[in-house]
């Protein structure tokens, strides 16, 4: 199978914006035993501003987009030799590709990237994709890596598409606020009643917000690919995921 892993920081950083070092060697562990058995793997990997605003000790992620691109080209590069290293003890090889939105609209740039993330992984490479923040403006931006995850499944034609982050999946309410709300394993179709349950739950149930999430996968869905969202505090779980158990949320493809 071809799956797309998409990493949120929440995941991979503490509250500091320190690596969260268990974490991220339990992540790299499963995903090159998955690889191992026979698995083609894409990384989309959020965290590097976050990772910025630890190696810098900042107070606070910053708001200022000179700021928010400086502490990105420096968390990136923490990011991607922590997953070289860690990577590496497994025998597997990591490949960084940084994107924006114009390289997608763009046809020739968009073909450039499909072109290269294929021989990547004819070459058995582990492609880790993010946005390239630190040139990255609000015209060029994709905006989160959600939307991130979802194109590079579709345009690749991925089996499916896993987004790990600080909620288990999709709940008919805020389970913080209603013991009542339940977590739906399976969402055939994205109806209005679906999009009024985001609306109850709002953002607070994870950084990026369930919002980015449903539109991540509207996207992977009418082109064919499954999209799972899970927790990813037990790496552990993409086995289960993987074998098409009942985890977390599965949006289920058209078609
Ligand atoms: N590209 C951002 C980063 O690496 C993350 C975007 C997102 O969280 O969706 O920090």
């Amino acid at each position: 199978m071809r799956i797309v892993i998409k990493l949120g920081t929440s995941t991979l950083a503490h509250k500091t914006g320190r690596l969260n070092i268990r974490r991220v060697e339990e992540l790299c562990k499963v995903i090159s035993d998955l690889k191992n058995a026979g698995n083609e793997i894409i990384m989309v990997s959020s965290g590097a501003i976050g990772m910025g605003v630890g190696k810098l000790s900042l107070s606070e992620r910053p708001t200022d987009i000179p700021t928010k691109q400086a502490a990105a080209a420096v968390g990136q590069c923490e990011l991607m030799y922590t997953y070289d290293k860690l990577f590496s003890e497994y025998n597997h090889t990591v490949a960084q590709i940084l994107i924006t939105g114009e390289d997608i609209e763009h046809k020739d740039r968009c073909l450039n990237f499909e072109n290269t993330m294929k021989r990547l992984l004819e070459l058995g490479a582990i492609p880790i994709i993010n946005e390239n923040d630190s040139i990255a403006t609000n015209e060029i931006v994709i905006g989160d890596n959600d939307t991130l995850g979802a194109i590079v499944a579709t345009t690749l034609n991925a089996d499916m598409l896993i987004i790990l982050s600080d909620i288990d999946g999709l709940f008919t309410a805020d389970p913080r606020k209603n013991k009542d709300a339940v977590m739906l394993h399976r969402v055939e179709e994205i109806t209005p009643e679906i999009e009024a349950m985001i609306g109850g739950a709002g953002t607070s149930l994870g950084t990026g917000g369930m919002q980015t999430k449903i539109n991540a996968a509207k996207i992977a869905n009418s082109k064919g690919v499954d999209m799972i969202i899970a927790n990813g505090k037990d790496p552990d779980i993409l086995y289960d995921i993987v074998d098409g158990k009942d985890i977390g949320t599965r949006f289920v493809a058209k078609g």
